[in-house]
C-alpha cells in the first residue's frame, strides 16, 4: 500500500484567478510566479486532501532580471508567503505556468530551484504539508512535502471543481478504449482512464440510487463508496434496481446488492461500502471527488450539501415526490448539480426553513412515502449524463448550473424556473470554510 495519498482541490474561482495572473505579461521576467494556500484535511493516516481557497501574486517589482531563468522572485515574495503560513497555520504552494497544452514537467530550473522554496515554507509550520504546483494550458504537476518523508510526493489527483472539472491524475497512464467502452469514444481519449481513476459516492441506495450505480458502472466507474444503512424488504422491491426476490428474505443490506450489481456488470470494480448513516463516515465521503445524493429529506440533504461544500465536492442530488391535488396526484422530481463556490440548495430555493420546519414537524409520521420505479430512472439517468459532461466535458458546455425540474405527469424534464432569476454567487457557503470545522473556544 502506498504509504502518502494527496490529493489536491482548488475551487474554479480560484483556478480562473491563478490563470489570469500567471498570464499576464512582465516587463522582463518570462513567466510569472505565485502562492496558493489551502486547509489541509488528515482523511486518515495515509490520505491527505488539500483544498484551496486562497492565491497570493507576486508584485511586478518583487522579480528579479536574471536571464539565465523565467523567473526569479525576490526574498520579499517569499516571506510574504512565509508570513501567510505562520498567521494561517495553512498549506503554501508555489505555481507557475507552463504555456504548453498536455500535462507539464518540471524544467532543470524547477528541480535546483523550487524545493528550497519548499523546505523554506516547511520550515514555518513543517506539520502543514506544502509544496509547488505547476500549471500548463490544461493539466497539472504537482510536489508535495510531508512531514516525516524525505522524497516529495507526488499527489494522486489534481482538480479544479468547476464544471467541466479538470481532472488530472499525474502517473496516469493511457487507457486504451477497449471494445466494451468502444461506442462512448466521443467522450474524449481521456475519458476510460478518468472514469478507471474517479472516486464516485453514492449516498442512498434506494429506488435511485440502485439507478445510478448501475449505470455507472456501464459506464466504466470503478470506485465506488457506497453509502446506506437500510436493508431490501418488501415496501421496497417495487423499486430497488438488482434486488432479487430471495434477497427480501435474506434481509441484504441495500449496499450488498449494489455491489452485487456493480460487480456483475464490472468485475475488477474497487467497492467500499458503508453500512451506516453517511455522517458516521465522512473520511469516506471525503475521499470522493463527485457524490450523488439519493436521500429522502430536505435536512439530510442540506447536511450532505454542506459537508461536500467544506470539501470541494460537486454534488449530483436527485429525488422524486408524489403529491395528491384536487385534480389528482402529481409526480415531481428534480436534479440538482450543487458545485461548491456557485449557488447551492437554498439559492436555488429548493431548501428553506419552511420545508425544513414542515419536515421536522411531520417527522416519524410519515411511514412509507409514494415512491415508484421509472421517475427514479428518469432522474438516475439524467443524473449520470450530468457526472459523465462534468468529468469529460464532451458536450463543451461551460459554467454550466443544473437545475432540472420533472414533472411526471407529462413525462417532461426541463430546466427549472428558478434557474432565471439565480444570483450567480453563494452566499450561504463560502470558501474561508473549508476543511473541518474549526471550534473557537470561548
Ligand atoms: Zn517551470
Ligand atoms: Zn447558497
Amino acid at each position: 500500500m502506498k504509504t502518502n495519498i494527496i490529493k489536491l482541490r482548488l475551487p474554479g474561482s480560484l483556478y480562473q484567478r491563478i490563470m489570469t495572473d500567471l498570464n499576464r505579461p512582465h516587463d522582463f521576467a518570462y513567466e510569472r510566479v505565485g502562492f496558493i494556500f489551502g486547509i489541509t484535511t488528515i482523511i486518515n493516516e495515509h490520505t491527505r486532501l488539500i483544498t484551496f481557497n486562497e492565491y497570493q501574486p507576486v508584485d511586478d517589482d518583487n522579480y528579479i532580471e536574471d536571464d539565465s531563468v523565467g523567473a526569479r522572485i525576490g526574498s520579499r515574495a517569499i516571506r510574504s508567503a512565509m508570513q501567510q503560513v505562520m498567521d494561517q497555520s495553512c498549506s503554501a504552494f508555489h505555481v507557475h505556468l507552463h504555456n504548453h497544452k498536455g500535462q507539464p514537467n518540471p524544467s532543470g530550473d524547477d528541480i535546483a530551484g523550487l524545493p528550497p522554496v519548499i523546505d523554506s515554507l516547511a520550515n514555518i509550520d513543517p506539520d502543514q504539508p506544502h509544496g509547488v504546483l505547476i500549471l500548463s494550458k490544461d493539466s497539472f504537476f504537482a510536489w508535495v512535502k510531508v512531514k516525516g518523508e524525505i522524497q516529495l510526493v507526488i499527489p494522486e489527483i489534481i482538480s479544479v471543481v468547476r464544471y467541466p472539472m479538470v481532472i488530472q491524475f499525474p502517473s496516469e497512464k493511457k487507457v486504451a478504449l477497449n471494445k466494451l467502452l468502444l461506442r462512448q469514444s466521443f467522450l474524449g481519449e481521456r475519458s476510460p482512464a478518468i472514469f478507471e481513476h474517479i472516486k464516485v459516492g453514492v449516498v442512498g441506495l434506494g429506488g435511485g440510487g440502485s439507478h445510478l450505480v448501475q449505470q455507472l458502472a456501464h459506464l466504466g466507474i470503478k470506485h465506488f463508496t457506497l453509502f446506506d444503512f437500510d436493508k431490501v424488504e418488501d415496501s421496497n422491491h417495487n423499486r430497488l434496481i438488482g434486488a432479487h426476490f430471495a434477497d427480501i428474505k435474506l434481509k441484504l443490506s441495500k449496499t450488498e446488492i449494489a455491489k452485487r450489481l456493480i460487480l456483475a456488470i464490472n468485475p475488477t470494480a474497487k467497492i467500499t461500502i458503508v453500512n451506516a448513516r453517511w455522517q458516521e463516515a465522512t473520511d469516506k465521503l471525503q475521499q470522493c471527488e463527485v457524490v450523488f445524493g439519493g436521500v429522502d429529506t430536505y435536512g439530510d440533504r442540506g447536511q450532505l450539501e454542506a459537508e461536500c461544500r467544506r470539501y470541494l465536492i460537486p454534488l449530483i442530488d436527485i429525488g422524486m415526490d408524489v403529491h395528491e391535488t384536487e385534480q389528482g396526484f402529481h409526480i415531481s422530481g428534480q436534479v440538482i448539480l450543487s458545485m461548491p463556490s456557485q449557488p447551492c440548495m437554498r439559492c436555488m430555493g429548493f431548501i428553506n426553513e419552511d420545508k425544513l420546519a414542515l419536515e421536522a414537524a411531520k417527522y416519524g409520521k410519515v411511514g412509507g412515502r409514494p415512491q415508484v420505479v421509472w421517475p427514479n430512472g428518469l432522474l438516475a439517468s439524467s443524473a449520470v449524463g450530468i457526472f459523465t459532461d462534468l468529468v469529460t466535458g464532451w458536450s463543451g458546455q461551460k459554467e454550466r448550473v443544473v437545475y432540472l425540474a420533472y414533472d411526471g405527469n407529462s413525462g417532461l424534464i426541463s430546466n427549472h424556473i428558478r434557474l432565471e432569476y439565480l444570483e450567480p454567487n453563494c452566499d450561504h457557503y463560502t470558501l474561508e470554510q473549508l476543511g473541518p470545522p474549526k471550534f473557537i473556544k470561548l
